[in-house]
């Protein structure tokens, strides 16, 4: 059920767990800011979710409240694993609510890679 990206931060969420160690991920990067896992029914031959560690529902959210340091520190966790895991070439997407079929309410960014991509996923 897609979620509504204004609401609190909920931290009994599936990503929330993930980051406590509660429930397992296939993980591939971790620093400061970010946690990098494969998403659990991929849509593509590579997809992987990039969350940051702060509690943000969204990229709404994310955007108005997090320091410059987890922006930056975000953005550059999500960089260097699309160059670590992805080939030639990948594609960014972060659902945000309800009309973009947001299903978990913890910021995530997918990364779609491995193949050619067609017009649109997830
Ligand atoms: O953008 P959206 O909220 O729809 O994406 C959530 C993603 O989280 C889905 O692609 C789903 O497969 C993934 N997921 C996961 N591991 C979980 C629960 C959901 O990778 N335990």
């Amino acid at each position: 059920m897609p979620i509504d990206a204004t609401r609190p931060y909920d931290d009994a969420n599936v990503f929330a767990k993930i980051l406590r160690g509660e429930i397992p991920a296939r993980r591939v990067y971790e620093d400061e800011f970010a946690l990098a896992f494969y998403d659990i029914a991929p849509q593509a031959p590579v997809h992987l979710l990039v969350i940051p560690k702060g509690a943000y529902v969204s990229w709404d959210d994310f955007s108005a409240r997090a320091s410059e340091a987890e922006i930056a520190g975000f953005t550059r966790a999500i960089g260097h694993v699309a160059r670590e895991h992805v080939g030639s070439g990948y594609r960014l997407l972060a659902n945000t609510g309800s009309d973009a079929g947001q299903e978990v309410p913890h910021l995530h960014v997918h990364i779609f890679a491995g193949a050619p991509l067609g017009p649109m996923l997830a």
